[in-house]
């Protein structure tokens, strides 16, 4: 069989680094098996579901290279919905009910003051087909429950290893609304089995569902994929992630100018036991990719660690990968090379080309000493105007040392944050090569 795995997001929110995680374990694994991977969109909520975010979740997931084999939309499945209703209807699975939310509120409570378990007492199981005729008449069409079999369910995860729930301890699902608005335990079940889904890595809030939809698969005469849930992200102090997950949307990252293979290889390992390392490619990350790595423990993330990978990814890229963007900053073509060398090596994202590119434009605010004024103006009395080369730096300062009979430290870093305006950065014989402005206090 095709090693098969799907990512479902809803379309009715921005992608997040949690739901980038469950993208990625399914995408590694059917790259890693040459399988296929779909991208399934869960919008079977006309409300919620937008088509600004069904195309923001494929650009998202496009920026990351991470491609899919198909798509597919629920929207445009509803019959095939309809059709397994009917045949869990016809196997006695199905049944509808009538209770109100505020009915089932008052039940919960009663049971929750007696010591028991909420779980639906299937009071809509025991009415009469005259009672039933009666309920439609007065209430309209009830929610669909299916009737679990209240028996112990069992399956081996990929992740969380043997993994049982007693069914009877679970509330019959609702699986269409009395709307008719098919629910996405029903429509997810139906697509793993209709799209020959073979494994289905979510988070570990899924663990129920995974339950029901077990029984479901069963009830509809199908199999089911094997299951694996990976734990939640938080943050970094183990703090719950899910009020920040807004600020860590994909969108967010990609704006911030974090590299699209430092956000993957850190995913791709965080919450494992192998060590994050830096992959050239998402086919290297499937090489190394073992779900059976991953813990149970909540998994701490730190956006943080993304940018010293990203630094590292931008020294090693060679300038016709940014070429555009260079250009773009408004540098020459002919300096486009030495610009994109001596800047590499002191930029976190791409975002800070450009204040390198203005200051070497432009020239800095200088960064001088009171004590130092005099020294610097003399300095800069001696400094020829530009075009500056690769000597200029080394015949300046040979000059002021001579004039000034200042020497190390006390010559160099005063020059340095008098031409840069910061006591770091690159080499200074580059800098002053690529200086297009004579500096001035
Ligand atoms: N749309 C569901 C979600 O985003 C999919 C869960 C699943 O993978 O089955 O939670």
């Amino acid at each position: 069989m095709t090693v098969t795995t799907r990512f479902a997001p809803s379309p009715t929110g921005f992608l997040h680094v949690g739901n980038l995680r469950t993208a990625l374990f399914n995408h590694l694994i059917a790259k890693k098996a040459g399988g296929q991977f779909i991208l399934r969109l869960d919008d079977t909520d006309p409300e919620r579901s937008k088509q600004e975010y069904a195309d923001a979740i494929q650009e998202d997931l496009e920026w990351l290279g991470i491609t899919w084999d198909r798509i597919e939309r629920q929207s445009d499945r509803l019959d095939r919905y309809s059709e397994a209703a009917d045949q869990l209807r016809a196997v006695g699975r199905f049944y509808e009910a009538w209770e109100t939310p505020t009915e089932l509120d008052l039940k919960r409570k009663k049971q929750l003051n007696m010591g028991l378990p909420p779980v639906y007492d299937r009071a809509a199981l025991n009415l009469s087909a005259d009672e039933q005729a009666r309920m439609r008449a007065e209430r309209g069409a009830g929610v669909w429950r299916f009737k679990l079999d209240q028996e112990r369910i069992e399956w081996e995860d990929g992740i969380l290893g043997p993994l049982s729930i007693d069914a009877g301890s679970v509330s019959d699902p609702v699986l269409i609304r009395a709307d008719g608005q098919v629910l996405y335990t029903l429509a997810s079940v139906v697509d793993d089995i209709d799209m020959g889904v073979t494994h289905v890595v979510r988070g570990s809030d899924h663990v129920t569902n995974t339950a029901t939809q077990i029984q479901i698969m069963a009830a509809l005469g199908a199999g089911h994929p094997s299951f694996a849930h990976h734990s939640l992200l938080t943050g970094p102090q183990g703090e719950a992630l899910s009020k920040r997950l807004g600020t860590l949307s994909l969108r967010d990252l990609r704006a911030a100018g974090i590299a699209p293979m430092a956000l993957l290889s850190l995913m791709a390992r965080l919450g494992s036991s192998q060590p994050v390392v830096l992959a050239g490619s998402l086919e290297e990350l499937a090489d190394g990719f073992d779900l059976s790595q991953f813990g149970s423990a909540p998994t701490k993330f730190d956006e943080n660690d993304l940018y010293p990978l990203t630094a590292r990814i931008l020294q090693e890229t060679p300038l016709a990968a940014v070429a555009a963007e260079i250009a773009a900053l408004g540098v020459p073509d002919q300096l486009a090379a030495d610009f994109w060398n001596v800047a590499r090596a002191n930029i976190t994202t791409k975002a800070d080309l450009a204040p390198w590119w203005a200051l070497f434009r432009d020239g800095a605010a200088p960064a001088v000493e009171a004590e130092d004024r005099e020294f610097i103006m003399q300095a800069f009395g001696m400094l020829p105007d530009p075009p500056y080369d690769g000597e200029t730096w080394a015949n300046w300062t040979n000059a002021v040392k001579e004039a000034t009979g200042r020497k190390g430290k006390t010559l160099f870093m005063p020059l340095r944050k008098a031409v840069t305006g910061q006591d770091k950065g690159p080499e200074m014989a580059d800098v002053m090569r690529l200086l297009q402005k004579k500096p001035a206090l």
